[in-house]
Parts: structure tokens; C-alpha cells; sequence
């Protein structure tokens, strides 16, 4: 009770809750219509509150995309124009640095490596939880959130929480009881997937008697193609299956219910996020505030730009940047392409060669809006293991290490090229995949449509390498460094062919060309120390080997090739340092166990040897050299018995190499 005289404390800004949904298209949500979804607690939260049926992604691609609704700006401005080696520039205000100035307390969690703090969302928030190896699914993303909430909201102080939910994305696999629930559309069953999650989320808001003070915004970062226009998934193209995003804002008791037709942008939302919790206009922002569309009125965004460089970046092939005022819809493209989303949602019938009038005058707005320039490129170095991460996601070759000239005849169209695109990925599975024939048949056939493309060139390599055909893969190694002549890998592949034919000098050279392009590529420093080792420069190889595991310190096969070259120059001490460090780091290693044995060789404690010995081979029954190395050690234990059964299983088997094979005949007799 306030007793006279006093007066009303300000009010406390509302609570804002941010849902990024990736890879998720509008039209696979009930709210859109979907009547096969089953996304009930979005739906639930659509009819409480304002659901914008046209709002526009910036970009296909998850970092610009977020980048974008964080900076309300486009990718042209913001400078992230794709995954993993672009960053957001810290001099750029934030939705999330807006409301950590104004006293919110803030918090992220994300659930894809592509959100990794490094590209730089993490500013401005308190906490950011990106406790992910390379991605992580929504239960757990919802339990740490949901946590952090119940921890922070009796302070007091305004709350600022952005969660990304990630399922979406493909490979789709959604968990029971979804994977049940959509046999034949696993997509959709991500989708319902994470719908619940959302669900129990807010669930949490009621228990704690959030809902009223706190502003919900849900939307996604992009679609997915699902094979529209020849594309499985998305980055390839900026058609409306890609670009057209659910977005909805609830703020139960002072935003009253509404659906808006009028076209909006994803760049709009962090503005009207702050407009609503009354906070100062982000600077900088392209986008502007929906309060008033939101509140009924009538004026909105007069076009939306949405872009992608990723044909560019992995295929050197054309940008594709596009406009459109809700109706009417331009793709600048080496063919430009113009249609009328009136009449034709799904983008089928291009009009430009009808309408060159139309064309031009979205043409002149395009580059009106960008200065007709391709803007901002916020680049970062691309770390290895970052290029391996995001290629297990999916990101093909990680993109270029700089882009290869523009062809002569100008850049291709990707619609022309979309099939080549689906050629290389099908290509690269069958290598990753162990069936490098098949790759590298696909990988030809790619290259005989784009015989400059630099992923098909190293998907052929690769393919040519798991062949042993390393002199074909060095050749194609060779070409790919042409194409891409910053890419260090490229010569740490061929440094690996050389020195599996056997020829040491060479691949050292190749290394040295990798660590002159890339003086932190650990896995060159590693093999160059192994090739030196190999030839008895025993303390260059040793300072190689340390290079590689301070740049990878969890690296427990790095520590195992240092104690390997510790133990040949009788560095007993330090190579069991080693040895246990990567003991830690790996306990079930074979590799580490038999390291360990060979250190207790070494020291001539042969019964601790053997017993190491035995531990790495119930491990990996497969080592033959590690097998060898058992038997010796039994029969200086005097167990000679022993050493002979191991011996003749060793001589006996067709699989050993021969010149194992050859020595275990010799001890027999
Ligand atoms: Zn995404």
C-alpha cells in the first residue's frame, strides 16, 4: 500500500522474450494455414497476438540472418554476408546491447556452432550459452533457458532472452513422438518438435506469472526450399520458400490480437521490439518500428530486400539479390527474374522478358537501397577446425579462402546451376561416406557442366585420395590451389599423398607452402613434425609437434605423435606426460595405451608394457604393429609361449601387412 504522499514507482519495462525458429518456412505453421501441422502452442500464441502473414528473411543463410534481426539492418549494411568466415563488427549496436544500456538483465541460447560467440551475436548479453559442439536439440537448449529464467526472475530487473531452436535444420530426425507422428514429412515433425519445446517454455513464463509483463516474438531466420525450384534445403536461392518467414509478437493485456497482410522484414522486429518496451530507436537500423501496422494501422515497409551470396562464395557463381512491395517480386540474376506473387506464390512464371518496364523500375530501387554496390564484407579468418565443424553441418567445403576471379563471361546463374549444385553435394556424401568411386563418377559429371568449380575439384581429389590414387589426387589438389590459391589444406592434402607414397622431402615442401599460408594450421605443423621425426631431426620435429598441440591442446592424437618422437630421442620423462595428458583426454584410445606401453618399454618396466599392450589391443584387435610390439615384450618377460601364439596369429592372418608378416615368421624361428 502506497501511503500518502508518496508517489508511483516508474514502471518497469516488460520482460522480452526473442524465439528464433531456424530453417523454419511460414506455410508449415497451422497459423499459416498449414492444416497438417501440428504446432498448437504457436497457434495458441498467434491468436493472442499480432501474426505478420508476409514478413521477409534478409538473407537464406543462418548468421546474416540473425545478424539482421539483432542489428535491424540489412546483410549489405551489417557487413555478414554468409556462415563462419564473416563476424558482426563490435562497433554495431545491438537489440540485445540496446537493452543490456537500459538495464535489462540478458541472456542467449543457441543451438547451432554457426551461432558460436566468435561471430559475434554474443555482445550485449550477460550470458550467452553457446554450449554446443555442433548443434544441440531444442529439449535441452529450452532446459538451460528455462533455468536461467527461473533463476532471474524474482531480481527484479527488466529480462531480455533469445533462444534459438535449431531442429529444423536438416538432417531431419525428430525424436519420438514426432518421428512417429510424421513418417513421411520429418520436416514437419521438427517443426511440431519444436513447437512443444516453445510450449514448455512458456509454460514456465505462466508458472513464474511472466505472461503479462513480457513481449513473445517468435520468428523464423529462413525457410527451406524442400526441393521447390531443383534446391533441397536453402542458401542457393532467395524465392519465397526461403525468404518467407513466420513472425508474430504477443504481449498479453496491451497488444490486442490482429493479423497484418502488409509485407514486413525481419530487420523490423528489433525495432519494434524496442518501440514496444518504450526504449530508444536502435541507431544505425534499416528497419523500422510495426507498432502502429501492429495496432491497426495501415502504413508498413514499402519494399523488402532479401540476398544471398552464398552461390558466390562456395560456387563462384552469380549473387542473388531481390526486391519486392508485396506484389511484385525482382531477383536481380544473370537472367532477371520478376514475378507476381498475387497470382503466382510459388514463383513459377517469370514476367521480366514481358515487363521490362516493371523490371526497371525495381531494378532502380534496388540499387537505390544498396548504392548499387554489394556493401559491407565483414570477413573473418576461417579457422580449420571451424571449416571441419560447419562441414559436418552440412556447409559443404566451408566456403572459399578467397574468391576466384570473375569469369570473363560473367558469373553463372545458379537457377542454371542448381543441378550441378545437388550433383557436388551427392558427390561429397559418397565420400564422406566411404564410396569414393561413386564420388568421384558424380564429381566428373559436375565437372564436365562447371570445369572451374573449385568443390568439385576437391570433392574429385578427396575421392581420388580414399582411392590411393594419390598421384591423380595430387594433380587435383594442384588445380583446386590454382582455383583457390589461399587454401592451405590444399597443400596439406597433397603433402599427405606425398608422403604416403613415400617421398618426405616433398611432402615437407607442401607443408611449408600450407604454414606460409597458414602459419596456424595444426595439422600441418603435425605432419611436417612426423616427417621430420621420421627422418631423425629429432628436436625440429619435437618443437613442430608442441606448435600443433598448443593451437589444439585437446588434440590427444597430436600428444600421441609427440610421445612417439619423445620416446625415439629418449625423452622418457616428457613423453609420459604426454602419453597421460592424452590418457585423459581419450581414457579408451589404443593409440594413447600403446604409446603408454612403449614409454614403459623404454624404461624397461616390460611387465607394465605388456599389460598396456594387451589394453590397447582389446581396443583395437586390428593393430598388427602394436601386436608385434606384445610378443616382443612377452618373450623378454620370458613368456615365450605366449609370444609365439601371438607370432603365428600374426603370420597367420592374410589381412597383416607383409612386412609384419614377414618379421613374425622370422621370430617363429
Ligand atoms: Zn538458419
Amino acid at each position: 500500500m502506497c501511503a500518502a504522499g508518496c508517489r508511483p514507482a516508474a514502471p518497469t519495462p516488460p520482460n522480452i522474450l526473442l524465439i528464433t525458429l531456424d530453417t523454419t518456412r511460414a506455410d508449415h505453421l497451422g497459423t499459416y494455414g498449414d492444416r497438417e501441422a501440428r504446432t498448437p502452442n504457436l497457434d495458441r500464441l498467434a491468436s493472442q497476438g499480432v501474426v505478420f502473414e508476409h514478413a521477409v528473411a534478409a538473407a537464406p543463410i543462418t548468421l546474416p540472418a540473425h545478424v539482421s534481426l539483432f542489428t535491424g539492418m540489412y546483410p549489405f549494411m551489417h557487413g555478414v554476408r554468409n556462415n563462419g568466415n564473416f563476424s558482426l563488427s563490435d562497433r554495431l549496436p545491438t537489440l540485445a546491447t540496446a537493452l543490456r544500456s537500459a538495464g535489462y538483465g540478458t541472456a542467449a541460447f543457441v543451438s547451432a556452432f554457426v551461432l558460436d560467440q566468435r561471430y559475434g551475436l554474443a555482445r550485449g548479453f550477460d550470458e550467452y550459452d553457446d554450449r554446443v559442439s555442433l548443434e544441440r536439440r531444442g529439449d535441452r537448449t529450452i532446459a538451460a533457458a528455462a533455468d536461467w529464467l527461473t533463476a532471474h526472475a524474482a531480481l527484479g530487473t527488466p529480462l531480455f532472452m533469445w533462444v534459438h531452436l535449431y531442429d529444423a535444420h536438416d538432417p531431419y530426425d525428430p525424436p519420438p513422438p514426432f518421428r512417429e507422428l510424421f513418417p513421411d514429412r520429418a520436416y514437419d515433425g521438427e517443426i511440431a518438435f519444436d513447437d512443444a519445446m516453445v510450449g514448455r517454455l512458456l509454460d514456465r513464463f505462466d508458472a513464474l506469472g511472466l505472461r503479462r509483463s513480457t513481449i513473445i516474438a517468435v520468428v523464423g531466420d529462413h525457410g527451406e526450399s524442400l526441393a521447390e525450384h531443383g534446391e533441397a534445403t536453402h542458401g542457393m536461392f532467395v524465392y519465397e520458400s526461403v525468404l518467407r518467414v513466420p513472425m508474430m509478437v504477443a504481449w498479453q493485456g496491451h497488444l490486442p490480437p490482429r493479423r497484418v497482410p502488409a509485407v514486413v522484414r525481419a530487420i523490423d522486429l528489433a525495432p519494434t521490439l524496442l518501440d514496444l518496451a518504450s526504449q530508444p530507436a536502435l541507431p544505425g537500423a534499416q528497419g523500422q518500428s510495426l507498432a502502429a501496422l501492429a495496432r491497426g494501422g495501415r502504413i508498413g515497409p514499402e519494399s523488402a530486400y532479401g540476398e544471398t551470396y552464398f552461390p558466390l562464395f562456395y560456387m563462384n557463381w552469380a549473387p542473388l539479390r531481390s526486391i519486392q512491395d508485396g506484389r511484385w517480386k525482382f531477383i536481380d540474376a544473370p537472367a532477371p527474374e520478376l514475378y507476381d506473387l498475387s497470382i503466382d506464390p510459388g514463383e513459377q512464371m517469370n514476367l521480366a522478358p514481358l515487363e521490362p518496364a516493371r523490371v526497371a523500375a525495381l531494378r532502380r530501387a534496388l540499387d537505390q537501397l544498396t548504392g548499387g554496390r554489394a556493401g559491407v564484407m565483414s570477413r573473418r579468418p576461417i579457422e580449420r577446425d571451424t571449416a571441419q565443424k560447419l562441414a559436418a553441418l552440412g556447409y559443404i567445403g566451408a566456403a572459399e579462402s578467397g574468391v576466384a576471379r570473375t569469369p570473363d563471361s560473367g558469373w553463372r546463374d545458379p537457377k542454371d546451376m542448381i543441378g550441378v549444385f545437388n550433383q557436388i553435394r551427392r558427390a561429397n556424401a559418397a565420400v564422406e561416406q566411404r564410396r569414393p568411386a561413386e564420388g568421384e563418377r558424380i564429381a566428373r559429371g559436375a565437372l564436365a557442366r562447371d570445369p572451374d568449380n573449385a568443390f568439385a575439384t576437391i570433392v574429385l581429389a578427396n575421392a581420388e585420395m580414399e582411392q590411393g590414387r594419390y598421384r591423380d589426387a595430387i594433380a587435383t589438389y594442384r588445380r583446386y590451389a590454382e582455383l583457390v590459391p589461399l587454401s592451405a589444406d590444399a597443400h596439406h592434402r597433397i603433402a599427405v599423398c606425398f608422403s604416403r607414397l613415400g617421398d618426405v622431402d616433398r611432402a615437407v615442401a607442401e607443408e611449408d607452402a600450407a604454414l606460409a599460408i597458414d602459419p596456424r594450421d595444426a595439422e600441418a605443423h603435425e605432419l611436417r613434425g612426423g616427417l621430420l621425426a621420421g627422418r631423425g631431426r629429432l628436436d625440429e620435429a619435437v618443437r613442430e609437434l608442441r606448435t600443433a598441440i598448443e593451437i589444439e591442446p585437446v588434440n590427444a592424437l597430436f600428444r600421441i605423435g609427440l610421445a612417439r618422437a619423445l620416446i625415439t630421442a629418449g625423452r622418457l620423462d616428457e613423453a609420459e606426460a604426454e602419453v597421460r595428458r592424452a590418457l585423459e583426454l581419450h581414457p579408451a584410445s589404443a593409440d594413447a595405451h600403446a604409446a603408454s606401453a612403449a614409454v614403459a618399454a623404454g624404461r624397461n618396466r616390460f611387465a607394465a608394457a605388456a599389460a598396456e599392450y594387451e589394453q590397447a589391443l582389446r581396443l583395437r584387435p586390428d593393430y598388427d604393429d602394436v601386436r608385434f610390439d606384445f610378443a616382443r615384450t612377452l618373450e623378454r618377460l620370458g613368456r615365450r609361449e605366449e609370444a609365439a601364439a601371438e607370432y603365428r596369429r600374426l603370420a597367420s592372418n592374410a589381412a597383416t601387412p607383409p612386412e609384419i608378416r614377414n618379421a613374425a615368421r622370422q621370430r617363429l624361428r
